[in-house]
């Protein structure tokens, strides 16, 4: 579920900077589209009143020389017009004229290219007539029909203003074309020159321009009815005002017309250039953004797949790690509980989980090595595997630990089930064809509906398998009534216990030892007892198991460690003679790495010599983590520290492993001591302490209750004696009176001896 929610988000995540990158990429186009066409239409616009101002000066120029001309043929003309014809021939080819003529008042006119005309009808004619510097619009040539326009002007008499005859110069439209034709776009635009009411004066033989242009708002409307209406308006609006500015328009394709006016005869020049122009250039270059764009895409979303892959490459490595268990291949407890949840929601049957481990298994690891525990546990895996049904799994966890599930109908069925794996499984074979006793551990949880958490399922299976811990012949229990109370009171305690480590309701008893010599005090343990609030004193067996469990040990321990360091810094201070007092440590604080350091500062702190405490280890914590335990064992004993070796002999503790750690006292657990009176117990005994002694190793006996016992061991030399035959447990102000007897029977030995 997570991994799809984690892939949908990231899916999503790159689908918006797509999104982004899109938008972006569009806008960014948009914006070069934009700068292009503005930059575009300037330079239409530049072109276009550029074009206007040459065309005007072409005009002026047009109409000075022909004033001047009118000037020099004045006198002629008033003699003989013919003959001003024939004197003006060389101007008109000069000039690039198709003739110039000069006409009389009633329209008779003689030309340069011999030709008799009566231009009364024209209109430049009678504006010539009336004093005006005039340009016709294009005409039809009378000789031969061409285009043409024409430039007239009046001739004055001498010293006078009024008009005698009319100079006029006639250009064919070609030739004036070409005088306002410029190439501009790379030959794309083109132009006109229309008259106010938008008759065309000049039109372009451009391929793309409007052919046979008579009227320029005509032609926009036929091109176009739909799409040139508004510019029509518009256009018809700036040659109105006489503005320049631009229209859109579409003639086959979309174009611009700049609209520039000229300043003669209200004219205007409309200077053309197709949008393509514009787009090919901005085309270019949004291809190129385009090209980025795609390209950053592609990157983007190679990015996003390499990133996934190595994502789902890395989840998947970590389900691996988390779901198979690396011993048998099979599942993991991880993978066992997420396989487990659906198949408990199969109605059909009753579902228990179990809970199992192997009975002596880190002895059995010690004696023929990992490689052969590995062994056995893949061969119990196997055959757990092999008599499980449908819908039923199985999972290896830590050490030898094991879970699985089982679905049945009966209690009894169940029962049957779980016996007959306990006794097919009740031996091994070991490669070296050594048949090895097994016996299997199971705590049952029958699911019953109070708790639908798988977890909590396992804590109760496992739970209900502690309760046959070391209890040989017991191969199985059920989470039951008795259990779930003990989980009830557990659960308090849990509740309790930080607050009651904070108000300091756990305090120490200190139970002394003594030399089996002289029989004098020697030191003491301290053993933790949890004083209630209502002054209940509860043994340690009810919480440091549980304490063991949780991890709440470790807090308890140290706090122990400090109270006595604490404790045997005040007893100095009043002039007692203290003894060595040996502190409890227990085997979980040993996977805290930073251990000794802080036991270590918790004694420098106190300011007590280091001889003034010991620290006792159980023997299983030596068995479990000889190398861990060498290296805390060292630095302990730089700082000058003793460690004992608690409980020996109850666990699988073998001989041989005392040469392998450097400890300085050996607790021999009560179970020899009880056993003293048999023979055979007391020549192990007298073994152990011999091999201990011969290892530079002090022997101190637990649970020393009798005169016999005491006797016993004094006999086989053991060192010291802990026990209620001396002293039991008990509490500071206790202990110190016995501190203070001790201090004065020392001071009287010391006496003695010096008498
Ligand atoms: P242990 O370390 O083996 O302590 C010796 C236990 O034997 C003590 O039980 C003591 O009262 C009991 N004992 C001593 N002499 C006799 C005797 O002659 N007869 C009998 N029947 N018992 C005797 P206690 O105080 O109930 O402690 C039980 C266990 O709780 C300890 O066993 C130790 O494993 C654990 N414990 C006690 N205090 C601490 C502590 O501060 N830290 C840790 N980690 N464990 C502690
Ligand atoms: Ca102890
Ligand atoms: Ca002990």
């Amino acid at each position: 579920m997570g991994k799809y929610k984690k892939l949908y988000g990231t899916l999503l995540l790159g689908l918006i900077a797509i999104i982004i990158l899109l938008t972006a990429v569009f806008s960014y186009s948009r914006s070069i589209e934009e700068s292009y066409k503005e930059e575009n239409i300037n330079s239409l616009k530049e072109l276009s009143n550029q074009g206007a101002l040459m065309l005007n000066n072409e005009i002026k120029n047009k109409q000075n020389l022909l004033v001047e001309l009118s000037h020099d043929v004045s006198r002629i003309f008033v003699d003989d017009p013919q003959a001003a014809a024939v004197y003006l021939k060389e101007a008109a080819a000069r000039n690039n004229f198709k003739r110039i003529g000069v006409a009389l008042t009633d329209g008779r006119a003689y030309t340069t290219d011999d030709i008799a005309l009566n231009i009364s009808e024209r209109g430049y004619f009678s504006r010539a007539l009336h004093g005006q510097m005039t340009v016709s619009r294009n005409l039809d040539d009378y000789t031969d029909g061409g285009r043409i326009a024409v430039y007239a002007v009046p001739i004055l008499s001498d010293g006078s203003d009024k008009p005698i005859g009319v100079l006029f110069a006639t250009y064919s439209m070609d030739t004036f074309r070409k005088t306002i034709e410029v190439s501009f776009f790379s030959g794309a635009g083109y132009s006109y020159v229309v008259q106010e009411n938008g008759d065309v004066v000049v039109d372009s033989r451009h391929p793309e321009s409007f052919k046979n242009l008579k009227n320029v708002y005509a032609a926009l409307l036929t091109a176009d009815p739909k799409n040139n209406r508004d510019s029509a308006e518009k256009l018809w609006q700036l040659i109105n005002s006489k503005k320049d500015g631009y229209i859109e328009f579409y003639n086959g394709s979309q174009k611009y017309m700049y609209c520039s006016p000229i300043g003669v005869n209200n004219w205007m020049l409309l200077t053309v250039t197709p949008a393509s122009v514009i787009e090919d250039k901005t085309n270019m270059v949004l291809h190129k953004t385009y090209l980025l764009g795609i390209l950053l895409i592609v990157i983007f979303l190679l990015l996003i797949w390499h990133i996934m892959r190595i994502h789902t490459r890395n989840q998947r490595e970590l389900m691996n790690i988390a779901y198979v268990d690396e011993i048998t291949g099979g599942y993991s407890f991880a993978k066992f509980f997420k396989e487990a949840e659906p198949l408990l929601r199969a109605a059909d049957k009753k579902t228990a989980i179990v809970s199992m481990d192997i009975d002596g298994f880190k002895y059995f690891n010690d004696m023929f090595g990992y490689e052969e525990g590995n062994d056995l546990l893949r061969y119990i895996c196997q055959e757990i595997r092999a008599s499980l049904n449908e819908g039923e799994i199985l999972a290896h966890g830590v050490a030898d630990t094991f879970i699985f599930l089982l679905r049945f109908d009966t209690r009894d069925e169940l029962l049957w089930r779980i016996n007959d794996l306990c006794l097919y499984l009740n031996h091994y074979i070991t490669k070296s064809g050594q048949v090895y006793k097994l016996s299997l551990s199971m705590g049952i949880y029958e699911v019953d509906g109070e708790t639908d958490d798988i977890v909590s399922m396992a804590d109760r299976a496992y739970i209900a398998r502690q309760t046959i811990k070391n209890k040989g012949d017991t191969a199985w229990a059920f989470y039951d009534g008795a259990v779930r109370d003990k989980l009830l009171h557990e659960k308090e305690i849990e509740s309790q216990m930080e607050r009651a480590l904070a108000e300091g309701e756990f305090i120490a008893y200190y139970q002394p030892k003594y030399s089996t010599k002289e029989q004098r005090l020697i030191g003491a343990e301290a053993l933790v007892r949890w004083r209630r609030s209502d002054d209940v004193i509860v043994p340690p067996y009810q919480f440091v198991p549980l304490f063991e469990r949780n991890g709440f040990i470790n807090k308890l321990d140290r706090y122990m460690f400090e109270l006595v360091c604490r404790q045997q810094t005040l007893w100095l201070g009043e002039g007692l003679a203290p003894v060595p007092i040996s502190v409890n440590m227990s085997r979980m604080c040993l996977y805290d790495p930073h251990i000794v350091d802080e036991y270590i500062g918790i004694l420098e702190e106190s300011g007590l010599p280091a001889a003034y405490v010991k620290l006792e280890l159980t023997e299983s914590a030596f068995f479990e983590n000889t190398s861990i335990m060498n290296g805390v064992i060292e630095a302990l004993h730089k700082v000058g520290i003793k460690v004992l070796m608690d409980d020996f002999g109850t666990g699988y503790s073998s001989m041989m492993m005392l040469k392998n750690v450097d400890i300085d006292v050996l607790k021999l657990d009560k179970s020899f001591v009880d056993d003293i009176g048999d023979e055979r117990s007391e020549k192990i005994i007298s073994n152990i302490i011999y091999l201990a002694h011969s290892l530079q190793i002090e022997v101190t006996a637990e649970g020393v209750e009798t005169k016999a016992q005491f006797e016993f061991l004094r006999d086989v030399g053991c060192d010291y004696i802990q026990g209620y035959y001396f002293g039991k447990p008990q509490p500071a102000e206790a202990f110190a009176d016995l501190l203070q007897k001790e201090t004065w029977n020392g001071s009287d030995a010391d006496a003695d001896t010096k008498s």
